[in-house]
């Protein structure tokens, strides 16, 4: 195996036929743009990239390269586009979906190092940040004029602000604040074959058809991230939070339409079933109640005679929804020791099982209680526990379904249940994935989604601003022999047509 300097010299397009021949050009190239210690090309180094948060999923990449300056990243694609090789962007790689799993023969381009914070605009509320600065980075900055970054993804200690631009990630607080596509004015980014594009303006509006929210949520599909202008918020004077306790997950989840319907937004609106409590009480000791079947977590903010008149609003809906006991937060370190139960759900379910599958599908609120339930028996089915724990208020389900990677049996029907979440989703006039993207994931469950057709002008857009398909490819959106494959495999309520053929 070639090093990178002694690797031979770019031949023209189509000079590189074999596999070997393109990664020999392509660390070549590389190391004239990258210093040495920002390319890893040796199995120890790449190693560590072959999965995201899907950890289920995995395949080291044929190298990584970590640039720190946007003509770096321009000479990346130009190369990987005139090889013929594939590209995955990467952020801090907490994606759930599979978003950021490398390629075989692909390179994994990291934007570790875009970490600087350009400028925070107490004036205009905005701040321009590289796409590698945490979420929660963002906040913090902001913190000292009395702003914050309301999008607040659990993951937001770690996660990038290039990956949320990506996912159009959301969080408790995106309820009322919205998501990252209503938070983000601006971005620039780099398209495959190297040509520099900006995306919305710092003007409220701007003419032309809306790309900023074609780019958003796109998956890394359609051009790399380089620079992000959000918009930040003044901080509430006054925020609390009620804990509401439920004997039944059915009232619970129905209780969530009843606040929604009686006209309220809280600043959050989560829920979380009992055996979810339990798990995330060892963990963080929030002081949630351990014999509620559901607890609701709905916030409030505003100002202090604001936040009095809604938490006794909500108290009232709650009350007459059926719920057995309310407490609101006292002070704000009750506030926060609420949500931190929240915001480590997951790694709580990772200290209660070897590993966990979570779901990412969105019903209509009414609909809640009625998945609930169907999830219940999907358990019995599946002989697998499942902890829920969800974004309410947006009627974002996160069931996540527990299981044993190193047992292949359980994987297989972990991966059969989180079908069937998916597919109940969407027979309940939801959709397949909320926020956590559809990556590599969610692949088969598109094909119940989406017609072909529909299908057809997804590929039609990817194919406008990456006509070589090399952008991250084969993530987000299936192929039609996908779909066909799995149209005659189709696990409906259980039942899996051809049991004896190997799935994918
Ligand atoms: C414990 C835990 C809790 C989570 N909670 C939430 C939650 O509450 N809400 C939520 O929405 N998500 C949540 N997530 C999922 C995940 O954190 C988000 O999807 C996040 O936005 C991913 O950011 P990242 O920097 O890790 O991106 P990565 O995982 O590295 O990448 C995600 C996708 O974005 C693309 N990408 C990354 N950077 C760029 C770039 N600069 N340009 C172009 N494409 C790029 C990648 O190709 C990939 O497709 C959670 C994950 C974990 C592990």
């Amino acid at each position: 195996m070639n090093a990178p300097h002694e690797a031979q010299t770019i031949a023209p397009d189509g000079a590189h036929a074999t596999a070997e021949g393109r990664r020999s050009a392509l660390l070549a190239g590389l190391a004239q743009i990258l210093p040495d210690a920002a390319l890893l090309w040796k199995p120890e180094d790449t190693v560590p990239y072959e999965c995201d948060g899907l950890a289920a999923y995995r395949q080291v990449p044929m190298a990584v390269a970590l640039p720190d300056t946007e003509e770096q990243v321009c000479a990346i694609l130009r190369l990987c586009h005139k090889l013929g090789v594939p590209v995955v962007p990467r952020g801090a790689g907490t994606s759930l979906s599979g978003g950021a799993m490398p390629i075989a023969e692909g390179l994994v381009l990291s934007l570790a190092k875009f970490k600087r914070i350009l400028s925070v605009d107490p004036y205009s509320r905005t701040a321009v940040v590289q796409p590698g600065v945490r979420n929660l980075a963002i906040s913090d900055a902001a913190a000292p004029h009395n702003l914050y970054y309301a999008p607040d993804p659990s993951s937001q200690i770690a996660c990038t602000i290039g990956g949320n631009v990506s996912e159009n990630s959301g969080g408790v607080h995106c309820l009322k604040y919205g998501l990252t596509v209503h938070n983000v004015l601006r971005v620039r980014a780099v398209t495959m074959e190297g040509e520099v594009v900006v995306f919305g303006s710092e003007a409220p509006d701007s003419p032309g058809l809306d790309l900023l929210a074609v780019l958003i949520g796109s998956e890394g599909m359609l051009a790399v991230v380089t620079e992000v202008t959000v918009r930040l918020i003044p901080k509430p004077q006054l925020a609390q939070v009620i804990m509401a306790c439920f004997d039944d997950v059915e009232k619970g989840g129905n209780a969530v339409a009843d606040v929604i319907a009686a006209g309220i937004i809280p600043a959050g609106l989560e829920m979380m079933d009992k055996p979810a409590t339990a798990a995330v009480e060892q963990f963080v000791h929030a002081g949630y109640d351990l014999d509620a079947a559901a607890i609701l977590l709905c916030e409030s903010d505003g100002t202090p005679e604001e936040v009095a008149e809604e938490i006794e609003r909500m108290s009232a809906v709650l009350t007459a929804s059926g719920c057995t006991r309310i407490v609101v937060s006292q002070n704000e370190a009750e506030r926060l020791r609420f949500w931190s139960g929240r915001k480590n759900a997951f790694p709580a379910a990772g200290r209660i099982s070897p590993d966990y599958y979570c779901m990412d599908g969105t019903i209509p609120r009414k609909h809640i209680g009625t998945l609930l339930r169907r999830i219940e028996a999907m358990e019995q089915k599946y002989g697998l526990r499942c902890i829920n724990v969800f974004h309410a208020g947006d009627g974002n389900m996160h069931p996540l379904v527990l299981f044993d990677g190193a047992d292949q049996d359980q994987w297989h029907r972990a991966e059969l249940f989180g079908a069937d979440i998916l597919e109940t989703c969407v027979e309940l006039g939801g959709t397949v994935t909320g926020e956590h993207g559809v990556g590599v994931e969610k692949l088969n469950s598109m094909c119940v989604q989406f017609s072909p057709a529909e299908r057809d002008a997804f590929f039609g857009v990817k194919a406008a601003f990456d006509p070589a398909r090399l952008l991250n490819p084969d993530k987000a959106i299936p192929t039609l022999a996908r779909c066909a494959e799995y149209g005659k495999m189709h696990v409906k309520r259980g039942l899996l047509p051809h049991p004896e053929l190997p799935r994918f």
